[in-house]
């Protein structure tokens, strides 16, 4: 559906860990979206001469279930982080969306890798319970492959350990082995495990998703151009630019 300007009412917020927690809200007028498209949020006089800035945000939950939900950084000192974090049960906030299409493009006899850092996985979560795709494909293999420094800023796991068909690995960068292991993770980053993984991945039979720093992004696609992967299976979404 086309955009539309949305009135959110926040109707729970829970944190996740320590520096990322998630809103869930009900929206006016009611929208339908692709799992793995964004809203953009208004943050009220936070930009130059107390103009309105936007900021993106992936709704985290399926397309088939409401309230929505957002999966959010701490930005020390980000207006629009900081603005959602003094949202509260009840508090209002404004929006236009849908937007993008970083959504399912695979066709069913190819797999999906969804590779993630950070909050990147919210588009994920939301493509991963969606019935749309799992409908069209039940018997597709899927695998997750997300990346944080350490067990305390794993997301979702459960969640995620619960799709039928689905396989969720998580790559901590600076846990120690002894910690990575009680948690079933790789020890080491989503590119060391990709580079020391390259037979689970025929570029015949994979498309991929990116979703997270531009870092990362980059670092993976130059990983997967060189297992032989076409840049039409390698789908992305930047949330941020880092500069090397
Ligand atoms: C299409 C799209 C979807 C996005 N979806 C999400 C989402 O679902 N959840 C989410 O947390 N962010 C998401 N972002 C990032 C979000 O739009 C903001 O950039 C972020 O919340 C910081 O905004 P801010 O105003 O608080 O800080 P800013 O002052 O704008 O940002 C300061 C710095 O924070 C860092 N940063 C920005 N985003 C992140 C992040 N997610 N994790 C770690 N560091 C970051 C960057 O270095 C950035 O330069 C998305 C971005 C895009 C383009």
């Amino acid at each position: 559906m086309p955009p539309v300007a949305l009135v959110a009412t926040v109707v729970r917020k829970r944190e996740l860990t320590p520096t990322v927690f998630e809103l869930s809200f009900e929206v006016e007028p009611k929208i339908e979206f692709k799992a793995g498209q964004f809203i953009s949020l208004i943050v009220p006089g936070a930009g130059p001469h107390g103009r309105d800035l936007r900021r993106a945000y992936s709704i985290a939950s399926s397309p088939d279930v409401r309230p929505l939900q957002l999966c959010i950084k701490r930005v020390e000192g980000g207006p629009g982080t900081t603005f959602l974090d003094r949202l509260q049960v009840g508090s209002h906030f404004q929006a236009m969306g849908p937007y993008g299409d970083f959504i399912a493009k695979t066709p069913p006899e190819r797999g999906m890798c969804f590779v993630s850092t950070g909050t990147g996985i919210a588009p994920f979560r939301s493509m991963l319970f969606s019935r749309a795709l799992t409908l069209a494909a039940p018997a597709r293999p899927m695998i997750s492959l997300f990346g944080s420094r350490d067990e305390t800023e794993l997301l979702y796991v459960d969640e995620m350990n619960s799709v039928h068909g689905h396989r969720f690995i998580a790559a901590l960068s600076r846990a120690d082995e002894a910690k990575a292991k009680s948690n079933n993770a790789y020890r080491g980053r989503v590119t060391d495990y990709l580079k020391t993984h390259e037979k689970d991945f025929p570029a015949t039979d994979w498309d991929f998703y990116l979703c997270g720093s531009s870092a990362m992004i980059e670092e993976v696609k130059a990983i997967l151009t060189g297992f032989g992967f076409d840049k039409k299976q390698i789908h992305q979404e930047v949330y941020y630019k880092v500069k090397d």
